[in-house]
């Protein structure tokens, strides 16, 4: 599961969860990215806490472990490099890709979108406030893509961001740990 994880929130748990569970999937990969291209308008948190924010929510999991294969990568993270990278340090693991709607709906903006679908099975996991287009899902090839529903939560990370800079609580909507990590580090602070 890639993302950008500014901070990681219980959608992205709750989505890796029920695709683990749905697939019967070894371990989730929770793959922090590096310098993520579509969001080169706003000021993302270092890689270093986001990685950081992202062990610490997995950690009691024992399906979910974090790479760093994004994080170490130097220039922008596209996630043809990050599903090559995987596939060349477990070549016998069979990948599936972890999205929500509103990623996958982007899927054909990505680079190289031909060959995400060589080399993994893609997960749409359904939520709050975005529907998969039927032309986006009916052009990706059918034995490489399910749609998921998932237990709705409306989070975002934009959101825990933005409370957090009001002021506002963001407790339950991270896990505790993180919400500790965030205080301690001063994330996301009034600006
Ligand atoms: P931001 O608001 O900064 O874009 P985000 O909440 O969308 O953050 P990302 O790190 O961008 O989180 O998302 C990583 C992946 O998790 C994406 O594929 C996204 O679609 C999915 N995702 C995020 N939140 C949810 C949610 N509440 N339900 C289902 N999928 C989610
Ligand atoms: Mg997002």
């Amino acid at each position: 599961m890639g993302g950008t994880f500014d901070p990681v929130h219980h959608g992205h748990l709750v989505a890796a969860s029920e695709v683990q569970a749905w697939f019967g999937l070894d371990e989730v990969v929770f793959v922090p990215t590096g310098d993520p291209w579509q969001k080169s308008d706003r000021q993302v948190s270092a890689a270093e806490h986001r990685y950081l924010m992202t062990v610490v929510a997995t950690a009691s999991n024992p399906r979910f472990t974090v790479s760093r294969v994004d994080v170490d990568r130097a220039g922008p993270t596209y996630t043809i490099d990050t599903l090559r990278d995987l596939a060349a340090a477990m070549p016998d693991a069979e990948l599936y890709f972890i999205t929500g709607a509103d990623a996958l709906a982007e899927i054909f903006t990505w680079r190289d979108a031909a060959e995400l679908f060589e080399l993994a099975n893609f997960v749409g996991c359904t939520r709050p406030g975005y529907t998969m287009d039927d032309a986006t899902l009916a052009a990706i090839p059918a034995d490489r893509v399910t749609m998921v529903e998932i237990p709705a939560l409306a989070i975002s990370s934009t959101d825990c961001r933005e409370r957090t800079r009001r002021g506002e609580p963001v407790w339950y909507l991270v896990p505790d740990g993180v919400v500790q990590y965030i205080a301690k580090h001063d994330l996301y602070a009034r600006s």
